[in-house]
């Protein structure tokens, strides 16, 4: 039947209805986009506090020590952050513990509950720890005896943990006790044949787990100088240069200064300037007060004097940016510096050092 047809009273009924039809298809639109709207706002609230509250977070775990801070963690991992805060602290490896989260997302990204892969260190079978606190307990405990044994070098700890403590001897027989990843290659051929396997360990293990870590940068780096030394200290104010001048202690005239002073407060950590290892970590009343000597090379020796307290034993391996102890006036001293010196040998005349004012390209 055609339109024509229809009666008036009826067409306009319909009429009425189509447009009744059509205004509430209309009205259910706009609240649909309004509340669209708004449900897109709150999301991004949501996210944007969601960061805040990251950020203040990652302001508080700053490390007291470490050179790392933690790169693209997943969330299976930083779930258990405060599991591996509490344990590196009972073992004595909390400037660590952004390794110890680096390892636990190269061993299983957080996914599986043996979160560190730490049954087999107990003899068990592979995975079959169950409880995610306990698998990092035994990690974190593993790990601080490999970098005991491995004398606080991470990168030579972390391949031990993969391959086992025999890498150390190895590395100790072979190369003077310096990882390298030609030695994780020689060791894990070596260990694959002796085995009968086809691979032995990752040898990629140290640069997998290093890919979650980036270098701290507070720690502040020389970017002048080709020594690639850092600053020891976080904000620098040299107070006395290298060179001849009048004794402030003991007023004599012209004697000469074998190194540069940097003010500092006892709350300050002094910062080795570049990696080595410790050859002196003396205590004493006179002289450089307490001190440290670290070697960097065959002749290249970095001295810290008048501190407080010493963070380092001779024979610790240090990286450049850790504390090697704390600000202090100990010895010939009138008041809180660091005494800075470069030498090319031990037992060096003073006149002899070099000034460290050219050696940190200040
Ligand atoms: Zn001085």
């Amino acid at each position: 039947m055609s339109i024509n047809k229809i009666p008036a009273v009826k067409l306009a009924k319909l009429k009425i209805k189509i447009y009744i039809a059509i205004f509430l298809f209309l009205f259910a639109f706009v609240i649909g986009i309004v509340l669209l709207f708004i449900l897109v706002i709150a999301s991004n609230e949501s996210m944007e506090s969601h960061l805040t509250q990251e950020e203040v977070q990652e302001e508080e775990q700053q490390p007291v020590s470490g050179a790392y801070v933690v790169s693209g963690i997943a969330t299976e991992v930083t779930r258990y952050e405060n599991h591996f805060r509490k344990y590196a602290e009972e073992y004595g490896i909390e400037e660590h513990t952004e390794v110890l989260m680096a390892m636990a997302m190269q061993e299983s990204g957080g996914r599986y509950l043996d979160v560190m892969q730490s049954s087999e260190s107990l003899g068990l079978p592979v995975n079959t720890l169950t409880d995610p606190e306990k698998s990092i307990e035994q990690g974190v405990k593993y790990f601080s005896q490999t970098l005991e044994q491995a004398g606080g070098d991470v990168e030579l700890a972390l391949q031990a943990y993969n391959m086992g403590s025999g890498f150390i001897n190895y590395v100790d027989e072979h190369n003077n006790g310096e990882y390298s990843k030609d030695m994780a290659i020689e060791f894990s051929n070596m260990m694959a044949s002796r085995m009968g396997w086809s691979r032995y360990g990752d040898v990629n293990y140290v640069d997998n787990v290093m890919r979650y870590l980036e270098q701290d940068d507070s720690v502040p780096v020389n970017k002048d100088g080709n020594s690639g030394w850092s600053l020891p200290l976080k904000e620098i104010r040299i107070t006395s240069e290298f060179g001849m001048r009048t004794h402030p202690v003991t007023g004599e005239p012209e004697t000469f200064h074998g190194g540069l002073d940097f003010a500092c407060t006892p709350a300050d950590d002094i910062m080795a300037v570049k990696d080595g290892e410790v050859v002196e970590a003396i205590h004493s009343n006179v002289g450089y007060g307490n001190y440290v000597t670290v070697q960097h090379s065959e002749n290249e020796y970095s001295r810290y004097g008048h501190m407080t307290s010493l963070n380092v034993s001779v024979g610790d391996n240090v990286s450049q940016g850790d504390s090697v102890g704390k600000c202090g006036t100990t010895g010939s001293s009138t008041g809180n510096h660091l005494h800075l010196e470069h030498m090319t040998e031990l037992g060096q005349a003073h006149p002899d050092k070099i000034d460290p004012r050219k050696t940190l390209g200040l």
